[in-house]
């Protein structure tokens, strides 16, 4: 089955979010848990998450996928900043907590010349006491692999691995389906790894460095640049350098299969309508 989707807005509610997915063919959606131009998160009203569970029930819609706002900076040099992310997330998680099976991306941050070390360092302290305060937690925490734009951290493969090890080490527990990745297709073309030409041996530098299993869920993008270009800019699908047949290869892969695909692509209803029919008609199940 592809599963798929884009982000929509919350303003209507979630119900509404649900409707306008199946109103384009979807079949999961994105959002954001805080609108990107601040302002207090809104609660979730009963009447609409009544509403939102059936609809998730009877279109068997694949896990949702909440992103943590833009804004925040989990490895910022301010301590107040950090706090401010800490507390930021743990809101969100509340709220996310609310849907089954909720999924909850986040940028792990910019080091902003404190060095790519350091930033693992402050996020995975961060991460470590967003889960020590919430032992009930049931969101599955999503590192989102970044593309290397300026001082950002989680560029690789391997640094994400270790704000993994990191934050159970802090925490002293494992956390297999609590803290897993979201991998952006974009962002690891623009870090350098070549999905184009080498698929497989991507997904296998992915399961040898962090393990398959934590990755639940993809942003599928085209790039306007080159791979390896560090730049992460989103170009609608079969628009860019990756192309039409690499991100088709993408939602065709076996051990990629079934997970929730985000469009992150620049569209507006009527283009994502479009590209989900498009990515349809080239599922091979
Ligand atoms: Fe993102
Ligand atoms: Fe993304
Ligand atoms: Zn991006």
């Amino acid at each position: 089955m592809l599963y798929i989707g884009y982000h929509e807005s919350t303003s209507g509610g979630f119900a509404a979010m649900a409707e306008e997915a199946l109103s384009v063919n979807a079949n999961t959606f994105a959002f954001f848990t805080r609108n990107p131009r601040g302002g207090k998160t809104k609660p979730i009203e009963k009447a609409d998450a009544e509403k939102l569970y059936q609809m998730l029930e009877e279109h068997k819609f694949a896990p949702l996928v909440a992103h943590a706002p833009y804004t925040m900076n989990p490895c910022a040099t301010d301590e107040g900043l950090r706090e401010y992310a800490k507390n930021m997330m743990i809101e969100n998680l509340a709220k996310t907590d609310i849907i089954p099976g909720c999924l909850y991306n986040f940028h792990p941050g910019c080091h902003v010349g404190q060095g790519a070390e350091t930033g693992i360092k402050l996020t995975s302290e961060l991460l470590a006491e967003v889960f020590a305060a919430l032992p009930e937690l049931k969101t599955t925490v999503l590192i989102e692999t970044m593309a290397g734009k300026g001082t950002e951290i989680g560029k690789t493969f391997a640094e994400v691995r270790q704000i993994i090890d990191l934050t159970e080490q802090k925490l002293g527990k494992k956390l297999d389906d609590k803290l897993g990745v979201c991998m952006d297709t974009c962002h690891i073309w623009d870090g350098g790894y070549d999905i184009a030409s080498n698929l497989d041996e991507v997904l296998k530098d992915f399961d040898k460095t962090i393990g398959l299993a934590r990755l639940k869920a993809m942003h599928l993008n085209d790039s306007l640049n080159q791979c390896g270009a560090h730049k992460d800019r989103h170009a609608k699908i079969g628009e860019g350098n990756i192309g039409l047949n690499a991100l088709v290869n993408v939602i065709n892969h076996p051990l990629l299969q079934n997970l929730p695909f985000i469009l992150e692509t620049p569209n507006e209803h009527d283009g994502y309508k479009k590209e989900i029919e498009l990515l349809r008609n080239a599922f091979k199940q």
